[in-house]
């Protein structure tokens, strides 16, 4: 029998509804408690590092998580994490880039109702999450509501329904099915798992509205290593006289900050060679461009790489070599 590693970490799937809303209270074993089905697919052991809404999330969670699974990680041959929906797409992509290469799967779950409701979806994704765990999948993923989305390709797109995640710019690894795995892709990972231990937290993001004050891009990049703008469309900032975006993001590379360019727009990703108000960012201040990645996959990346190194070409290289299928356009004009 399979032996799988449960980490608990709270969200609403662990939750009971206190006075101020709802709030974790149940760890990894009582959770399981409520699908005694997964005693006869695989042999359980339960680990609760913390517990909270992972609106509390932090990098500094993301080491702690890593970490809990580079010490158990001959010991286990599966991982299940259940953990809140609200930032789970930022720990799956944080967690693909903290251990990569994996030939064991590492699954993130949570739930849209809390396992104690009778309307839950808690059970479901939880029975699937021990399939995959116990399958030959492998890789960082997130499974919910049937469906097995790859790490650095989840975004949460809904708020209140129970099918949460999507995956962007990347077709779904597998389907589960009244409790059979239907894979369509099988990620391929041979050799060891490599762990990292670092992240530089000290990166930001700004997202872009009609008339956004240069200014803020001053003060962001004074207090941060890393910049990202999610820009419109395929990818550009003001150029109008006065605007002041192109001095202050040069200042900001000159100062040896990265920064990277992104979308706001879900699918299909950047290309800032398109437009003139894109262009010249690329081509006269080596700003770096997200392509196909999303914004969560971006955070993580970019934390990952500046933990690596500050040197812009190393920080080049680095962010534009793909990881864990998070970045497929073609790279000729990076
Ligand atoms: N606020 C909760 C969390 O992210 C939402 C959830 O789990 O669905 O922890």
């Amino acid at each position: 029998m399979k032996r799988i590693l449960t980490i608990g970490t709270g969200g609403t799937i662990a939750s009971e509804l206190a006075a101020d809303g709802l709030t974790p209270e149940l760890d990894a074993a009582q959770l399981l408690r409520f699908v005694p089905q997964v005693n006869r697919l695989c042999q359980v052991e339960c680990i609760q590092p913390f517990s909270i809404d992972s609106t509390n999330m932090s990098p500094a969670h993301w080491l702690q998580l890593a970490d809990c699974i580079h010490r158990h990680y001959d010991e286990f041959d599966g991982f299940v994490i259940t953990h809140g929906t609200d930032t789970m797409a930022y720990t799956a992509a944080a967690l693909s880039y903290l251990i990569q290469n994996s030939p064991k799967p590492i699954v993130l779950t949570g739930a849209q109702k809390p396992i104690v409701s009778d309307n839950t979806d808690s059970k479901i994704n939880l029975m699937d999450s021990f399939l995959c765990a116990c399958s030959a999948l492998s890789g960082v993923m997130i499974v919910f509501n049937g469906k097995v989305i790859l790490g650095t390709r989840a975004q949460k797109t809904r708020s209140k329904s129970f099918k949460a995640f999507s995956s962007i710019n990347y077709p779904d690894l597998a389907y589960v099915q009244d409790g059979t795995l239907i894979p369509f892709i099988r990620p391929q990972h041979t050799g060891a798992p490599v762990f990292y231990d670092r992240l530089d937290a000290k990166v930001s993001l700004l997202k872009l509205i009609p008339g956004t004050d240069s200014a803020l891009l001053d003060y962001l990049l004074s207090r941060s290593d890393g910049l990202i703008i999610e820009s419109y469309g395929v990818g550009g900032l003001p150029t109008a006289r006065g605007s002041g975006f192109y001095d202050i993001l040069e200042a900001g590379i000159r100062a040896g900050k990265a920064i990277v360019l992104t979308t706001q727009v879900q699918n299909e990703g950047s290309n800032l060679s398109v437009y003139r108000v894109g262009h010249r960012l690329k081509r006269d201040l080596g700003v770096l461009e997200a392509y196909d990645m999303t914004t969560e996959a971006v955070v993580a990346k970019l934390m990952w790489v500046l933990a690596q190194s500050r040197q812009p070409d190393e920080v080049r290289r680095l962010f534009y070599t793909p990881v864990a299928n998070d970045l497929l356009f073609p790279l000729s004009d990076a």
